[in-house]
């Protein structure tokens, strides 16, 4: 195999002052990896890498991004998804609380029409017992009775009759709601169908795209491609970039002269300063 991580790289001081200050910026976060990634800190400064490493660290960008990408969608989509069942899950409570009231209406009414049963037959008895009276007194308690009995009928008639119209417009508001309530589900469904249909083409090509990087990443040295997973990991997936006039197209940001001109000539590592993801010289189009 290949000696990527060649321990005998360019002197240090070929960079003079800057270029050193650069270099150790540069040892500090190869450290760190190194650190997380080996679990030691033995690292060598300035590390030895090929035209074609940075080809197959390019392949491998090109998947990787393919597969961030994908990724986001599916998170959309699932985001997507738990939107339109809470939607319809708050359409259901509201459905629900009108189902209730509905129902309450119709309890209502159902024991305002018992008492006003019993309190008929409270009526129906007294009158029975007031032809068989013989007393003055014993007659106006229970004419008092037959009065307040008749009175109450009344009360309960006027309270039944509003039950009524609120179970009709609580019954007529449920009715309408559960329609619209049946159409937004169905609605949902075949949205979330069609949802599930995009994701599961994705699905697929998230697969595709995982393989790749798994064959392209044979191509590399093991460490490499270890740093290279530590990098995606850590800036979001865009782990190598180029840079244009000294600048790196990854955060934007100046780099050093000279590690300027060690990606220019292509055969050491070299990381950004400022983002930490891996430079490369983009050929002018
Ligand atoms: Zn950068």
């Amino acid at each position: 195999m290949r000696q990527i991580w060649c321990l005998s790289g360019p002197p240090l001081n070929k960079y003079g002052a800057e270029g050193a200050k650069s270099t150790l910026i540069l040892k500090g976060i190869l450290q760190e990896f190194h650190k997380k990634i080996k679990k030691d800190d033995k690292v060598n400064i300035m590390l030895n890498i090929t035209k074609e490493d940075i080809d197959v660290l390019l392949k491998l960008q090109k998947a990787q991004t393919e597969t961030v990408h994908i990724d986001t969608f599916l998170s959309e989509t699932a985001g997507e998804k738990s939107a339109l069942d809470s939607r319809l899950a708050e359409f259901e409570t509201s459905l629900n609380k009108h189902k209730k009231e509905f129902e309450k209406a119709g309890k209502d009414c159902r024991e305002t029409e018992a008492e006003i049963l019993v309190n008929e037959q409270r009526i129906k008895t007294s009158s029975e017992r007031l032809k068989q009276v013989k007393t003055n007194r014993e007659y106006q308690a229970l004419q008092r009775e037959i009065d307040d009995g008749k009175k109450r009928k009344e009360e309960l008639e006027t309270l039944l009759l509003k039950y009524l119209e609120q179970q009709e417009s609580a019954d007529k508001i449920f009715k309408e709601q559960q329609a619209d309530f049946d159409q937004l589900a169905e609605k949902i469904r075949s949205d979330k169908e069609n949802i599930d249909k995009k994701s599961s083409s994705h699905i697929k090509l998230l697969k595709k795209y995982r393989t790749q990087k798994e064959t392209i990443g044979k191509d590399l040295d093991p460490e490499l491609l270890k740093l290279f997973n530590e990098i995606a990991e850590s800036n979001g997936g865009l782990v190598v970039a180029p840079v244009k006039d000294e600048v790196c197209m990854g955060c934007f940001m100046n780099i050093p002269p000279q590690l300027y001109i060690e990606v220019l000539r292509g055969r050491s590592l070299v990381m950004c300063p400022q983002c930490n993801r891996i430079l490369y010289h983009a050929d002018e189009e």
